[in-house]
């Protein structure tokens, strides 16, 4: 069974290839890759339907 949860939820890199930085939000694991950090910093909106309530990321 593969398992989802340990993957980079942008690129779905596991955490066997690259380093994974792992963030709880909504009593869930998020894992992100150091690459794809930015995008939760700058564009959070395109993580929506990649984290459920990513669209609450932003301020309005
Ligand atoms: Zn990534």
């Amino acid at each position: 069974m593969e398992n989802i949860e340990n993957t980079c939820i942008v690129c779905k890199k596991t955490e066997e290839e690259v380093p994974l930085i792992i963030m709880k939000y909504r009593g869930k694991e998020i894992r992100i890759c150091p690459q794809h950090v930015p995008v939760l910093i700058h564009d959070p909106h395109k993580l929506t339907g990649l984290i459920e309530g990513a669209e609450n990321f932003t301020a309005g």
